[in-house]
């Protein structure tokens, strides 16, 4: 459906009709994956960010063909190891296959039993089905049965083809690239927002010219992975270009987040043309995240939910794949962000003033002994100033947005600017 023709209202648009609704891909097993009390990946967060979603009937057990919107769940089926292996190395595989059975086992070659990703009994079956929910999303969009899908549980985007790395042991939304791939899917753009650079999907289509990752994240200067996510990263020999990177300063709040995703992240997508777009939605830029130092508001990711969504029906007739990703503040953020993104994918966007149902709020402040926010947002404008208004050479999220237009438009034929 080309683009003019959609109503001007974000409330509903005319293709969901045609196509069918948006998919949550998501049942309870998927908590199973669960590295202990202590570590900062608590599956919690999913749990009430679906449970927020169901409060407010964005997520349905049903959606019937009368429905103006909303997204049906379906449950999660796991991963076979012919499809794991089609990116992870089957040693590696192996390897957590026995650290599933012996979870007191530490193999640092494979990065496993590591204070990042200790080991836990079940964990190859826990990441099988994260990744198989993945992948399942991207089939139902590629098949044309809805046309946006959604994994929260998944985005593990820093996994190896041979290691766990950074709480993730199976690249999800890497699998669920070459599944498309294999599929016949001729182009597949990754757009990564984790405020970690998105190092484990880059690395595996890094020399792939059917897929194009960008990935706009606090620089590696000052944040785990630390070797890779700068500008210069631009792909293999065969593929130049087709990597993005925008290193972004210590301290960018939406303001200066918004201004980067947008001089960077529309033209590409509209030269590279892909077919499915596959977007990554972690939540651990926001300023309350405890492992990292941007200064983003539930508002801007709301913002970036809404262009994320707004791209895919300019640039490829709405295919797309949206997952999770990091996010640490479990109760403050996660469950608002990832409501906003399955209700921007449902076709309802929520206002952002939008108060929050009072059952839920009692629910978590029985369950995990701490306040619940009381509105969707932080109440911030989310404004931004255009890439066009002008550049500051003074400005350091200047200079970042900058460097990645340089190294990154030419290979594509567009033009860096000044
Ligand atoms: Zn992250
Ligand atoms: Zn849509």
């Amino acid at each position: 459906m080309a683009y003019p023709l959609r109503p001007k209202s974000r409330d509903f648009h005319a293709t969901h009709m045609v196509t069918g609704l948006a998919r949550l891909v998501y049942d309870e097993g998927l908590t199973a994956y669960n590295f202990g009390p202590s570590h900062p990946l608590a599956p919690i967060r999913v749990k009430l960010t679906v449970a927020l979603a169901m409060e407010f009937g964005i997520v349905r057990p049903t959606v019937g063909p009368n429905d103006l919107g909303g997204v049906e769940l379906v449950a999660a089926p796991s991963a076979p190891d012919d499809l794991v292996t089609r990116v992870h190395d089957q040693a590696y595989v192996d390897a957590v296959k026995r650290a599933s059975v012996n979870p007191d086992l530490t193999d640092l070659e494979h990065g496993l039993g590591t204070p990042d990703n200790p080991t836990f009994a079940g964990m190859h079956d826990a990441s099988a089905h994260v990744v198989g929910a993945s992948v399942e999303a991207a089939r139902s969009v590629w098949e044309g049965e809805v046309l946006h899908a959604v994994n929260v549980a998944g985005g593990l985007h820093h996994a190896m083809p041979a290691s766990a790395s950074g709480f993730c042991v199976y690249n999800d939304p890497a699998v669920a690239i070459r599944w498309l791939l294999d599929a016949g899917c001729p182009r597949v753009a990754y757009l990564d927002l984790d405020v970690h650079h998105g190092d484990g999907v880059q690395e595996i289509f890094y020399d792939e010219p059917r897929v194009l990752t960008i990935s706009l994240h606090e620089s590696p200067r000052t944040l785990f992975p630390w070797v890779s996510g700068f500008p210069t990263e631009t792909g293999g020999p065969h593929a130049d270009g087709c990597a993005v990177n925008v290193a972004l300063p210590m301290g960018t709040g939406d303001g200066g987040w918004l201004r980067a995703f947008h001089a960077v992240v529309p033209p590409l997508l509209r030269e590279f043309q892909p077919t499915v777009l596959v977007s990554q939605h972690g939540c651990d830029s926001h300023r309350v995240d405890p492992l990292a130092h941007l200064t983003l508001s539930v508002d801007g990711q709301r913002a970036a939910a809404l262009a994320v969504h707004d791209l895919a029906h300019q640039v490829c007739e709405g295919r797309w794949v949206a997952t999770g990703g990091g996010g640490y503040a479990l109760v403050e953020v996660v469950p608002r962000t990832w409501s906003h993104l399955l209700a921007v994918a449902g076709g309802q966007p929520l206002a952002p003033e939008t108060p929050i149902p009072l059952s839920w709020q009692q629910a978590v402040e029985t369950d995990c002994r701490r306040p619940a926010p009381r509105t969707m947002t932080d109440g911030e404008p989310a404004d931004y100033l255009d890439w066009s208004s002008g550049y500051d050479p003074a400005d350091p999220l200047d200079r970042a947005i900058r460097a990645t237009r340089f190294a990154s438009f030419p290979s594509h034929g567009l033009d860096p600017g000044l």
